[in-house]
């Protein structure tokens, strides 16, 4: 089945304790802190991978984890890292975060790292100093972040059949897809434009039959954003002439008429490179008809063919596999551009139901990794929170000591170490200078 948008949830792999243990040698009575780190969790990557078409698997199963990183133990034995993830997912997958667009996977083994393991939590080797001899404590691992993706496979057809209602573009599809021996069949779906792969030597082309873009402009139905993401990224278009002609005009009067539909409907699908067919060779007007396009063309390759008896479809293809080569490969989507996550503050306080919440990535990921049950654990994080200003934060924020103060889910009660009376005076200094007061 065709699937062309899946919701994931990803999660690196946790970052394995940091052990407590100390050396037991015989006849040394107190030997020294030996807990070794506890190791990285895998971290999650998205690659894209030629031999997919569909994002089914993801529908399926939406939820993917890393490994865990192991817990250090004793002996300064560090704990092993956890595997990283690699999920495969199809060439034109784009990766959304909060609706924005974060990584465009169009070329073959194209990845992106989409979720990072923990890190490993210290263990008590590290934490020796002169005034502790015997450190009791240790870090615990980094709890890996879960991140939601939504993914968005836009395909990547090298070649988009343009032109007018009748002028043979499915006929020729599938005259070009059934030309060659091997066939790959492609799912259909209304959404997503008829899709064939024709096989020319050792090349596979993937074409795109694009009913909607001109009867739907010419009808004067405008085309969602859906039908577009489709073709955007077409490297080059076959535009199919009827030598018959459309409704009262002529077939060099109908291809002005497309030219000119398309500039307006998308600029840049205008400027893509061009092969104009002119199809119906069996039709005894063709002839007339592609010797005087041939004319007035001069900039476009200008050829003979018919879908039906298969006139000229190889030296279509040898055209069209010709002009591939010179076109990159991975087009850029028209209207979008990758952005990258958004930085926040390091550290800020919110008002939440009474409580006061902390947060920012390093408090929360310092309080994560603490191992509560170790004292010193304890005095050691929250002489560093003070160092970042946490206490500074809330006080200005309104706390006093023995309100509820919450960090990364854990609960405390505030105790300030700083005088409030100097803080005051200071804060109302400030305020005073600042003239808001
Ligand atoms: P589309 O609307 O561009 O997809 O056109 P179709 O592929 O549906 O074809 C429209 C009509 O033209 C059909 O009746 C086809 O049989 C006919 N047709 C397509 N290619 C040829 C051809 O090479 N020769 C002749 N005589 N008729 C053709
Ligand atoms: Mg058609």
């Amino acid at each position: 089945m065709f699937i062309d948008k899946a919701r994931i949830i990803v999660r690196g792999g946790n970052g394995g304790d940091g052990s407590v243990s100390f050396r037991r040698e015989k006849f040394v009575p107190h030997g020294g802190p030996d807990g070794g780190d506890g190791g990285r969790g895998g971290d999650v990557y998205l690659r894209a991978d030629p031999r997919l078409r569909t994002l089914l698997d993801f529908v399926k199963k939406p939820s993917y984890e890393a490994e865990r990183g192991e817990h250090g133990r004793g002996r300064k034995c560090f704990g092993k890292s956890g595997e990283d993830l690699t999920l495969s997912v199809p060439c034109g997958t784009a990766v959304y975060k909060e609706g924005r667009l974060v990584a465009d996977l169009v070329l073959a083994g194209t990845q992106v790292m989409v979720a990072k393991g923990g890190q490993g939590g210290r263990g008590n080797v590290h934490f020796k100093s002169s005034v502790r001899q015997a450190p009791r404590l240790s870090e615990r691992g980094e709890p890996a972040d879960e991140v939601r993706l939504e993914l968005q496979l836009k395909i990547i057809a090298d070649v988009g059949l343009i032109g007018l209602p009748n002028a043979g573009k499915s006929t020729l599809l599938s005259r070009l897809t059934r030309a060659m021996p091997k066939i790959a069949d492609y799912p259909f779906t209304t959404l997503s434009p008829n899709l064939g792969v024709a096989h020319y030597f050792d090349r596979e082309i993937i074409f795109a039959d694009i009913p909607g873009l001109i009867e739907g402009s010419h009808t004067g139905k405008g085309l969602g954003h859906e039908f577009l993401r489709h073709i955007e990224r077409t490297r080059l278009l076959v535009h199919i002439v009827d030598p018959l002609g459309f409704g009262e005009k002529s077939a060099r009067e109908n291809v002005k008429i497309i030219d000119a539909e398309l500039k307006q409907y998308s600029p840049l699908l205008a400027k893509k490179p061009q092969v104009l067919a002119v199809n119906k060779q069996d039709l005894s007007e063709a002839e007339a008809v592609y010797k005087d396009i041939k004319r007035f063309q001069r900039k476009r390759p200008v050829l003979l063919v018919s879908g039906v008896t298969g006139y000229g479809v190889p030296e279509l293809l040898a055209e069209v596999t010709r002009r591939l080569r010179e076109i990159p490969l991975d087009i850029p989507l028209a209207n979008e551009e990758p952005v990258h996550v958004h930085l926040e503050p390091e550290m800020w306080v919110e008002k939440e139901a009474g409580l006061f919440v902390v947060k920012g990535k390093r408090v929360e990921r310092l309080v994560k990794m603490t191992n509560f049950t170790r004292p010193e654990a304890l005095e050691r994080t929250q002489h560093i929170l003070k160092k970042m200003g946490v206490e500074r934060a809330l006080l200005s924020k309104g706390a006093r000591a023995g309100n509820a103060v919450k960090i990364a889910g854990f609960e405390f009660t505030f105790e300030p170490q700083m005088d409030i009376a100097g803080f005051e005076a200071r804060r109302i200094r400030k305020l005073l200078v600042r003239g808001s007061l």
